[in-house]
């Protein structure tokens, strides 16, 4: 039998920690509910507070308060049986039971029975409360079931329907909130129910009465938004749909709101203190590449970014910015531009890459555009001789060097600067933060950094992961980019596969085939990749095959990349090593084997290999024939567009924000109760300006406004999250 609700009187204040609750204005009505233990609400007790604590970490009245249902039914329609089809949702259905039957002994115990509406009957279990059931409810008599129906050896059955006697005013609930609940809780009938009558219960409990609002009256009416009571009343009991949604948007404007104005805070303070070398005018060397050795105009979204980085650091103040750009969109063009303003200014700049290949390639690039307005560039990566290294050294105190482009070789404590002035960090999901940190310290004023990821990341998420960095997008191609076509072939098709990479190696084009390589699977792996190779070159013994993969000896590595990188190799077999920043243009084909392998971020850099020259690319994804719902949606999604944003936000969709690239290092915690950063885009974006607008009128918070806001912050950040982690 179901546990008989224990009331308890409300508590005293004497009882609350330190008797405090008389002195805690009447503001903080948020730390009263904080502080107010769960087992004081009418109907938990402290065998169910124990249960919410252990089972949902609801250990106080704001933890309920704040535990949102996860979706709504709408009890207001009924169902016929015989209209059931599929998979069905929860549903309603009114009608009587026919029979009931116990079965089985002891733990095996359960309760058959059969109901019937009209149309059909339905088979209903229950596997505890047995004694409980057959003593309450009756044949006969109307009830309202409530339940999910599944499929069971062909038939429809329903385990633990909430079950009412039908009065008509039971169809007047309307929406209905459904919580969360584990196991264990179902166990001891904790049901939704039983947790729908405690929210109840607090929703008339006297210490919600007094809550008040967290945001400025200025701030609800700016952006239309519900007051908090209101918000919290109908995303636990909604009145309708409207108000439901219009709770929803209040909560989490709310939410993003006080994320928002935590890390604008961290920022702005950060960069109050933190001095920037100022990079006032733009001088010979920046003036006379942009006239003389530019070898294309630069597309509009290049120019818009080094401008919003030249403000940045002509500002005083330290720049901390990332750059987006899509694989191919020419952000390297503008690393160097960046550079040359450095120079101009009289300091010097670094740009560090992920791996020795893309050092080289940065060096061969930049250090020639260098030299043509006569800097001077130096490449320092692990494989750098002795001696080389040491006129490095020497040349970077002695400021004959103006720019130094290294892999993390360059963030040793030996490199030591006359005057970094400017930090480059290509494709950054490779490096930490301790990493990024390292740089600051390569001048007693840390230099202006800025990160460039190939690697989308969705708005929503750089906002709140990288939202202690200004966030810069390069969001247009070069001209003249024919978008690459991508299509998913099966493994039985690799003939006719090969046939058409015959066909593009005649016109004079190169491809690359990408195998996978992961760690748990290395033999495998290497040997397929083996495989593969010799396969390719029986088929074609005409053209010249590299071959690389992260195992081989760098050295190995490198003369292999080479001989593709400079066309005398016209296929190139290898695993992901070549999947960031690699540029051969000539190279119109992109075969990615076992691509059902690979996550979406990786296949999209991988694609990006290709389309960088002026003739039509192809990618081709080959997979086994039987996919996973989800690896066949990734598929898809590919072959559907080459926008890389498209494929990020997807990809977030896919994989949750936790597990995005470069979310486990940023420190932020994911905890976010009700917004969801893949799809509240837009309440983000106003949250973070309306919080951006507070913060440019009251930095320090003094109004009485920005008092409110400040305790709200305090309350909120020091319970869950460690903000001085970012960075
Ligand atoms: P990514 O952003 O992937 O690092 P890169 O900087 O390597 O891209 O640029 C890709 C190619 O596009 C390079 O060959 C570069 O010279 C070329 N490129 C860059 N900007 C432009 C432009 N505005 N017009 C034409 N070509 C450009
Ligand atoms: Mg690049």
């Amino acid at each position: 039998m179901a546990e008989a609700p224990k009331y308890h009187t409300p508590p005293s204040p004497l009882y609350l920690r330190g008797g405090a609750i008389a002195l805690i204005p009447k503001r903080q009505t948020m730390e009263r509910l904080a502080k107010t233990d769960i087992k004081y609400l009418p109907g938990v007790g402290p065998r169910r507070a124990e249960l919410l604590g252990k089972e949902l970490d609801i250990h106080s009245f704001y933890d309920l308060l704040y535990y949102f249902p996860f979706r709504y039914i709408d009890r207001s329609t009924i169902h016929k049986i015989s209209d059931m089809q599929g998979e069905m949702p929860y549903i309603q259905l009114k009608g009587r039971f026919l029979s009931f039957a116990p079965q089985g002994e002891g733990a095996k115990r359960r309760l058959n029975a059969l109901f019937t509406d009209g149309t059909g009957t339905i088979e209903v279990v229950w596997f505890n409360r047995v004694k409980y059931i057959m003593e309450n409810y009756h044949t006969g008599k109307e009830y309202i079931l409530f339940g999910k129906p599944t499929i069971y050896k062909g038939h429809y059955n329903m385990a633990h329907p909430e079950v009412d006697p039908y009065k008509p005013e039971a169809l007047n609930r309307g929406l209905v909130g459904v919580y969360n609940l584990t196991e264990k809780m179902h166990n001891r009938s904790f049901t939704t129910r039983a947790l729908q009558k405690i929210v109840k219960a607090l929703l008339e409990h006297q210490l919600f009465q007094s809550v008040s609002e967290t945001l400025p009256q200025s701030t609800i009416n700016r952006y239309k938004l519900m007051p908090l009571k209101e918000a919290l009343i109908n995303i636990h009991t909604p009145q309708s749909i409207q108000l439901l949604q219009q709770s929803q948007r209040r909560l989490k404007f709310e939410e993003l709101f006080f994320l928002q104005m935590n890390i604008l805070k961290y920022i702005k303070g950060r960069n109050a203190q933190v001095p920037g070398h100022v990079f006032a005018h733009v001088g010979e060397h920046f003036n006379s590449f942009y006239k003389s050795y530019l070898k294309f105009p630069l597309t509009g979204a290049q120019k818009r970014v080094i401008k919003e980085m030249r403000h940045d650091m002509g500002s005083g103040k330290q720049m901390n910015r990332l750059l987006q750009g899509d694989v191919g969109s020419g952000k390297t063009i503008v690393a160097f531009m960046t550079m040359l303003l450095a120079a101009d200014n009289g300091y010097q700049a670094c740009i560090m890459a992920p791996t020795e290949i893309l050092a080289s390639q940065h060096y061969e690039s930049i250090g020639e555009m260098a030299q043509a307005v006569g800097l001077k560039a130096a490449l320092l990566t692990g494989s750098t001789r002795k001696k080389e290294r040491e006129k490095i050294h020497e040349q970077l105190m002695s400021g004959e060097l103006n720019i130094l482009i290294g892999t993390h070789a360059l963030i040793e404590d030996t490199v030591k600067f006359k005057n970094l002035g400017l930090a480059i960090i290509d494709e950054q999901h490779r490096f930490g933060v301790a990493q990024r940190a390292k740089l600051w310290h390569k001048n007693t004023t840390p230099p202006h950094v800025l990160v460039m990821t190939a690697t989308p990341i969705p708005r929503t998420l750089a906002m709140t992961v990288y939202g202690d960095l200004d966030v810069s997008v390069i969001d247009e191609l070069p001209p003249g980019r024919k978008p690459v076509t991508t299509v998913l072939r099966y493994e039985n098709n690799h003939m006719a596969v090969y046939h058409f990479i015959g066909q593009e190696l005649k016109k004079g084009r190169q491809c690359y085939i990408v195998y996978p390589l992961i760690e748990e699977n290395e033999k495998l792996d290497l040997r397929a990749l083996e495989e593969g190779y010799e396969i390719i070159r029986e088929n074609f013994p005409s053209y010249r095959v590299a071959y690389v993969h992260g195992k081989m000896k760098p050295n190995e590595k490198d003369y292999q990349m080479g001989l593709f990188a400079s066309g005398q190799a016209h296929i190139l077999v290898s695993t992901t090593v070549i999947e960031v920043g690699v540029n051969v243009p000539n190279a119109s084909v992109m075969v990615i084997e076992n691509a059902e392998r690979f996550g979406l971020s990786q296949l999209h850099q991988l694609r990006g290999r290709v389309g960088r020259g002026a003739d039509q690319s192809y990618c081709i994804l080959m997979s086994k024939y039987q996919l996973s719902k989800e690896t066949r949606h990734r598929l898809k999604v590919m072959t559907e567009t080459n926008d890389g944003f498209v494929v990020a936000e997807e990809d977030m969709k896919l994989r949750g924000p936790g597990d995005m690239e470069g979310t486990q290092q940023s420190g932020v915690a994911f905890n976010l109760r009700i917004a969801n950063l893949a799809s509240d885009g837009v309440v983000l974006q106003a949250a973070r300006d309306e919080a951006q607008r507070i913060l440019e009128e009251d930095f320090e918070l003094k109004s009485a406004d920005g008092k409110m806001l400040q305790r709200t912050m305090r309350f909120l950040f020091s319970r869950d999250t460690n903000w001085g982690m970012i960075s």
